[in-house]
C-alpha cells in the first residue's frame, strides 16, 4: 500500500458532540459528509456519526447518497442532498429515501411525478438564496413561483427551508446580516403561502464557531414553532477556520480536533554527495553530503506538488522528526531530507499530514484552504 489514512473514531465522534454542544439544545446537528467526507471515507465516518447521535447527513448529490444508503440500510438516518439536482435524478431520489434540496417549480414537479408513481410522499428542503448567489429562489417573484408549485404538489411536502452564508467566517460581516434579513423575509413568505415549518437552517461550521447567527436562528426558529438545524462538515473532521475581526477564539474551535492521519512508509535511503541533484529540473543541489528518503507518494494521489522544496517548502514527520521535502514532488514519488534525524530505516512511516504537519500547513504551501488539502486526498482508509 502505497498510503493509507487512519481516521480516528473517537475523535469523530467527540467533534459531533462538540458541535452538538455549541450549536445547543434543541438545535438538530446535521453532519455534512460530502466529497467523501471531505477526503476522510464516507463510508467510514457515517457509521460513527450516526453511532453518536447523527439523525441527518448532508451529502452533494444522488449517487452519494445512494452510497450512504447502501452503507446505513436499516438505520432510518435522514440524508439531505445539499448541492442541487439534476431534473433526471428525481426518480432516484426518491427510491433512495433521500431529502433534496429544491429552489425551482421544475424541481418540485419532478419529484411530485417521481413520488406519485412510487407511491409514496417525499419531504424537501427548499433553499432561498441571501447573498451566496449560486442557487436558491430570491425572496420575492422567484420564491413565490417555487413555493406555489409547492403548495399544489400532493406529494411532495417542504419540511424545511434553508440558506447558505457566503461570509460566516467573518464576524460581523455585513452580509451576513443582509443574508439573516432576506432569510427573515423567506420564511415569512413561506408562512404566508401556508407552509409548515419544521427546519430552519443556514450555519456551517464558521457560523457556529463564531456565534452571533446561532442565536439568531435559535431566536427565529423558537418564534416560529420550528427547529434550528446546522449543516457542519469541517468542525465533524476536527477543522475550523480562523474568525476575522473576533478578539475572542471562536465556541467551537478549542472543542474540536483532527480525526485523520495520512501515512506512508519509506521505500529506499541512500546518501549522497554534494553537488548532487534531485528530482525533476534538478532544482535542488546538495550543498553537503545528505541522507535522502523515498516515499511512495506524489500529486497523483493528492501530496501536493506545492510541498516542492523552493516553492512551499513542505516537511514530513518521520519517529516524531520534521524530514524537509527534497527538489520536486513528483506523480508518485517524493523525496524527503533524513540527514539529521537518528535510526531512520526502509520501511519506517512517514506522517504526510497529522501529528506535526497539519491540513492547514499544507493549505499555507499550496495557497489554498484546508478544506481543498483533505479532499484531494486519494489513499486507502483504517478506522482506528
Ligand atoms: C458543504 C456545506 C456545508 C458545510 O460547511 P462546513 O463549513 O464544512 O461546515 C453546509 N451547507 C452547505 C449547503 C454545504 O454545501
Amino acid at each position: 500500500m502505497k498510503s493509507w489514512i487512519e481516521i480516528s473514531s473517537a475523535r469523530l465522534a467527540e467533534n459531533f458532540r462538540a458541535v452538538q454542544a455549541v450549536a445547543g439544545h434543541g438545535v438538530e446537528a446535521l453532519a455534512v459528509i460530502k466529497a467523501n467526507a471531505y477526503g476522510h471515507g464516507a463510508t467510514i465516518c457515517a457509521p460513527v456519526l450516526v453511532e453518536a447521535g447523527a439523525q441527518w447527513l448532508g451529502v452533494s448529490d444522488v449517487a452519494e447518497g445512494a452510497v450512504v444508503r447502501a452503507a446505513l440500510p436499516h438505520s432510518g438516518i435522514r440524508v439531505l442532498v445539499m448541492c442541487g439536482m439534476e431534473l433526471a435524478d428525481a426518480p432516484a431520489l426518491v427510491a433512495h429515501g433521500l431529502t433534496p434540496v429544491v429552489w425551482t417549480p421544475e424541481h418540485v414537479a419532478v419529484l411530485e411525478r417521481a413520488a406519485r408513481s412510487a407511491g409514496h410522499r417525499i419531504q424537501v428542503h427548499l433553499e432561498v438564496d441571501t447573498g451566496m448567489g449560486r442557487q436558491g429562489a430570491a425572496p420575492g417573484e422567484d420564491l413565490a413561483r417555487t413555493l406555489e408549485a409547492l403548495a399544489g404538489s400532493r406529494w411532495v411536502s417542504c419540511e424545511g427551508i434553508m440558506t447558505h452564508l457566503c461570509c460566516s467566517e467573518s464576524a460581523g460581516a455585513e452580509i451576513t446580516e443582509e443574508q439573516r434579513e432576506r432569510f427573515a423575509l423567506a420564511l415569512d413568505q413561506a408562512l404566508a403561502a401556508g407552509v409548515r415549518l419544521e427546519f430552519v437552517h443556514l450555519a456551517n461550521t464558521s457560523a457556529v464557531d463564531e456565534g452571533s447567527t446561532m442565536a439568531w436562528i435559535r431566536d427565529t426558529a423558537k418564534s416560529l414553532g420550528a427547529r434550528a438545524m446546522v449543516r457542519t462538515g469541517f468542525a465533524i473532521y476536527g477543522h475550523c477556520l480562523e474568525i476575522e475581526g473576533n478578539i475572542h477564539a471562536g465556541a467551537l474551535a478549542p472543542k474540536v480536533s483532527p480525526v485523520l492521519c495520512w501515512k506512508t512508509r519509506i521505500i529506499g535511503l541512500r546518501d549522497v554527495a554534494a553537488g548532487v541533484t534531485v528530482g525533476y529540473g534538478a532544482t535542488f543541489v546538495a550543498v553537503q553530503p545528505m541522507r535522502l528518503a523515498l516515499l511512495p507518494v506524489g500529486y497523483a494521489d493528492g501530496y501536493r506538488r506545492a510541498a516542492s522544496s523552493g516553492v512551499g517548502d513542505g516537511w514530513v514527520m518521520i519517529a516524531g522528526q520534521r524530514a524537509p521535502v527534497v527538489g520536486r514532488v513528483s506523480m508518485n514519488l517524493t523525496v524527503v531530507d533524513v540527514s539529521g534525524l537518528a535510526d531512520i530505516q526502509e520501511g519506517m512511516e512517514a506522517v504526510l499530514l497529522g501529528e506535526g504537519v497539519t491540513a492547514e500547513d499544507q493549505a499555507r504551501w499550496s495557497g489554498t484552504i484546508a478544506y481543498d488539502i483533505l479532499c484531494g486526498i486519494r489513499a486507502n482508509f483504517e478506522l482506528r
